[in-house]
């Protein structure tokens, strides 16, 4: 299986401005001078190698949305901003004879906030008749949701405008049900309206994902019903919008977790690799470096002979599962 991310931010897009690119390259250049960089070599090398992510590269603005590879059908998490990259893509795809139309997608979705949603009115493969959208949710009136989303004064091409067959199925936190190939579990979350965490088992390899879900003292708890959930999870995407002081002070009860808790629950279900996402709008790229760093040095701290692996989302990242 593959996991493709095309929107990791939480809440808001977030875009890199032109200050921000002209400070990388101060920077770079800098870094550069003190070496010798005569051939393409070692110039690709001193940019793959030497530079930070922060500099070489960007985690990116699109809010939610990952693609899960390696079932049968196409198979999506959340469609927020970076759904349109992703509409993009399998455009290219179809183009380059990779992908045949019409089109099949499972769409999971953790809630109706407005970054987990925002992406579906430029989402091109639905405005195209032949193609499937299955809409799966926990929560109440979904359909609705997405009609509002497209009425006036909003926006104004209607969902009914959209070609393709688009169907809503609710799904029962707790229940594993059989879709695209992958037994598909739901669990609630805490975070205002409520949210649903997925696990999606295949061939033996699991992956879960669950964004924006604040965890608290109970998670403390034994038999805190999350650590089940995450159990050795081969992939955990964990929403850690916010560091430890922000979660327990200034944003408590905001609905999201830090990457503290990400490590300590993600450690004690003895998963193999974590993921942090839904990142912090406000956080720059060197920020975000810093908070990977951050987060590593702890795991360290914390279970220093764990083997697992901790990345920081970012757009156009994919993990092999
Ligand atoms: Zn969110
Ligand atoms: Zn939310």
């Amino acid at each position: 299986m593959r996991v493709c991310f095309w929107g990791t931010r939480g809440s808001l897009p977030s875009s890199l401005t032109s200050e921000a690119v002209k400070t990388k390259i101060v920077k770079v250049l800098t870094l550069a001078r003190q070496r010798r960089l005569d051939d393409d070599d070692a110039l690709l090398a001193f940019v793959e190698h030497d530079l930070p992510f922060a500099l070489r590269g960007t985690y990116g603005g699109n809010t939610s949305c990952v693609e899960i590879r390696g079932g049968t059908g196409q198979v999506l998490c959340d469609a927020g901003s970076g759904l349109r990259d992703f509409a993009t893509s399998v455009m290219q795809r179809q183009k380059a004879g990779l992908l045949k139309p019409p089109h099949e997608f499972h769409l999971f979705l953790s809630h109706p906030h407005w970054d987990h949603i925002q992406g579906f009115p430029f989402f091109t493969p639905a405005f195209i008749p032949g193609n499937k959208i299955h809409i799966y949710g926990c929560h109440e009136g979904l359909r609705d949701v997405f009609v509002r989303q497209q009425e006036l004064p909003f926006f104004p091409v209607p969902l009914a405008v959209m070609r393709a067959e688009i169907t809503f199925t609710r799904l029962e936190p707790g229940k594993t049900q059989e879709i695209a190939g992958f037994q598909v579990t739901p669990i609630r979350q805490n975070h205002p309206g409520d949210s649903y965490g997925y696990s999606f088992i295949r061939d033996g390899k699991k992956i879960v994902y669950s964004t924006d879900s604040e965890h608290k003292g109970d998670a403390e708890q034994a038999d805190y019903p999350f650590l089940d959930f995450f159990r050795n999870a081969d992939l955990l995407i964990f929403d850690a919008q916010y560091t430890l002081l922000d979660a327990i002070h200034v944003k408590e009860n905001w609905g999201h977790s830090s990457n503290l808790m990400a490590v300590e629950l993600a450690v004690r279900s003895d998963v193999k690799r974590l993921c942090l996402y839904h990142n912090e709008h406000t956080c720059d790229d060197e920020a975000l470096d810093r908070f990977l760093e951050g987060t590593r040095k702890y795991l360290r701290l914390h279970a220093e002979d764990s083997p697992m692996a901790i990345d920081l989302a970012y757009d156009g990242l994919e993990i092999e599962v």
